[in-house]
């Protein structure tokens, strides 16, 4: 699995990992299937595992917890807590119950999920901060931030960096193109690209039947390979079963050349 580095850390983290909305909201069969579909991605090195408090009222954090119990020190745990937990107190308690769910002493990235006016940034990013220096998160990013949010978001933490962008990116939904991309390019920061696969609506008929034929590819591993060619992005895809995190996995073994990057960008646009 190709690695990236995460925002300016020096640590490097696998390109493909996955995304856990929608999952862990059955029992049973399904439920099993979603905890196999995640160790098996572990296996095959997509170790980045993304969560929130709100999928499913806390039932992803718990799946995500069960599934990663033996391995947890093989796994980049990233979570996310809710806007109406931003104020400084809340954010500490919604940490420890993240933790609680996923059984885990710390996650490796906690993020901000969605811009909250009514809070100022200044405190819930002081929260963000203590949350480091006691250990419980050891990077601090956002989600859904604007480029003014997001440098708002910088300027609230003087003693740590803000090292992600989560926001919506695939070769079907391009606005970040605009400006967030350019400028998280920039800053380095990681843009974390989610509904990577158009949550699903792989738009199969308008991808080139010659190109998934020359890489011997599938439409979602050309999604994958496409959305994640250029820094710096990554990408969360997720698979509630075991046969698309296996194809999921195997969608960045060799990447596609720079001009059918180019050309499949124009197509969409
Ligand atoms: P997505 O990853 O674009 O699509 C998921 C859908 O694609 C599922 O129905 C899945 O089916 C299917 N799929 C997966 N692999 C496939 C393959 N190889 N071939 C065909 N179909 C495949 O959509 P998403 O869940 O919206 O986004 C991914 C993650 O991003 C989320 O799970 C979440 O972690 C994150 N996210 C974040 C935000 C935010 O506000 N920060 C918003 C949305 C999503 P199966 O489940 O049946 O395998």
């Amino acid at each position: 699995m190709e690695l990236r580095e995460l925002g300016k850390t020096g640590e490097r983290i696998p390109v493909v990992g996955m995304g856990t909305w929608a999952i862990g909201n059955s029992s049973g069969d399904q439920r099993r299937e979603e905890v196999k579909a995640i160790q098996r991605g572990i296996e095959l090195g997509m170790t980045f595992i993304d969560t929130a408090e709100i999928y499913g009222h806390g039932r992803s954090e718990s799946l995500v917890g069960d599934a990663i119990r033996d391995c947890r020190d093989q796994v980049f745990l990233a979570t996310k807590v809710a806007p109406e937990n931003f104020a400084y107190d809340d954010v500490i308690r919604s940490c420890d119950a993240s933790l609680q769910r996923l059984g885990v002493k710390f996650v490796d990235l906690y993020q901000l999920h969605w811009p909250n006016p009514r809070v100022p940034i200044q405190t819930t990013m002081r929260a963000m901060e203590e949350l480091v220096a006691t250990g419980k998160t050891r990077y601090v990013g956002v989600s859904n931030f604007s480029v003014e949010q997001t440098m708002q978001a910088q300027e609230s933490l003087p003693r740590s960096e803000l090292v992600s962008n989560q926001v919506r990116y695939s070769i079907t939904s391009r606005s970040i193109e605009a400006d967030l991309l350019p400028y998280c390019r920039k800053e380095r920061i990681t843009v974390i690209a989610y509904s990577p696969l158009d949550t699903g609506n792989i738009p199969i008929s308008r991808i080139p039947k010659d190109m998934l034929a020359k890489y011997e590819m599938t439409p979602a591993q050309l999604m994958l390979n496409w959305v994640t060619f250029q820094e710096p992005v990554m990408t969360i895809p997720k698979a509630g079963r075991v046969s698309h995190v296996e194809e999921n996995a195997r969608s960045i073994d060799a990447r596609i050349s720079q001009a059918d990057y180019e050309a499949l960008a124009k197509k969409f646009e």
